[in-house]
């Protein structure tokens, strides 16, 4: 069973006034087979988050450990977290010209498998993930993200977790600009790979609609930096019905 284990997680970024401190002092440790639901308001942190996990330059680690299994999360290239089996659907996926998502795919897996996959299975693997996931097969030739609505990355995102399969998966945002059936067919996929027990899931989220679909094992409450609060799925009614504001200390979520 893989598990990840953040500790005591200090990241800054640098701002035009020099270092400011984002992530202060989280903890939390993911397992296989869990799924839990981040959640806090805009702005706590929770993207820098699943940035400083996936290894984002922009982000210097300042304090605390990360391990996956015992190794050392921290040490390693964005690569070689990739073929650990971290993998990040980004809140703002990135567009990567020329490159089609066919190609963008089966790149991918050859990195993360550290062989091609054999050709003949790989091409069934890829229509049957688009089929549940209700894409026109006339996606795989259109460049990466590149006029892609907000539904298509999204989707493109959960086609990857399917083919990709990590060990531990963070969704950033990935219900944002959904509507309601491209919600569903995002969700579904996730709970199908969360199905395999193979994979434990980091949903980071805003809102609490996402978690009709994709009930979570661990609901914690992100703000000012760190984790305010852990609980079971009941935690999300109660933001559902109270907000993030007895969470957020005045003068600002990380003044
Ligand atoms: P969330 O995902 O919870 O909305 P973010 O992690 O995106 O929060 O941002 C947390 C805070 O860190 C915000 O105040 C944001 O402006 C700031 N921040 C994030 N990335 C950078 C950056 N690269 N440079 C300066 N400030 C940043
Ligand atoms: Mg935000
Ligand atoms: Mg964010």
């Amino acid at each position: 069973m893989a598990t990840l284990e953040i500790h005591d997680l200090h990241v800054s970024v640098e701002a035009e006034n020099g270092p400011r401190e984002i992530l202060r002092g989280v903890d939390l440790t993911v397992k296989q087979g869990e799924t839990h639901a981040i959640m806090g308001p805009n702005g706590s942190g929770k993207s820098t988050l699943a940035y400083s996990l996936a290894g984002h330059p922009k982000y210097t680690i300042t304090g605390g450990t990360v391990t996956l299994d015992g190794e050392n999360v921290l040490e390693m290239s964005v690569d070689e977290r990739a073929r650990a089996g971290v993998f990040l659907a980004m809140q703002y996926p990135v567009e990567v010209p020329g490159v089609s998502v066919s190609n963008f795919l089966r790149t991918s897996a050859t990195a993360v498998r550290g062989e091609a996959p054999k050709l003949r299975t790989w091409v069934k693997e890829v229509k049957g993930a688009m089929e549940r996931l209700q894409m026109d097969p006339a996606f795989a030739e259109r460049n990466v993200n590149e006029g892609f609505s907000g539904g298509e990355k999204k989707r493109h995102e959960i086609l990857q977790l399917e083919l990709l399969k990590p060990k531990i998966a963070i969704l950033d945002e990935t219900d944002s600009g959904l509507d309601v059936d491209a919600l569903r067919i995002v969700s579904e996929g996730v709970n199908r790979v969360r199905e395999t027990g193979e994979v434990g899931t980091l949903l980071i989220t805003h809102y609490t609609r996402i978690l009709r679909y994709i009930k979570p094992d661990f609901v914690h409450v992100f703000a000012n930096g760190r984790i305010a609060e852990s609980g079971g799925a009941e935690l999300a009614d109660k933001l559902e019905e109270e907000g993030y504001e007895a969470y957020v200390t005045k003068g600002g979520v990380t003044a």
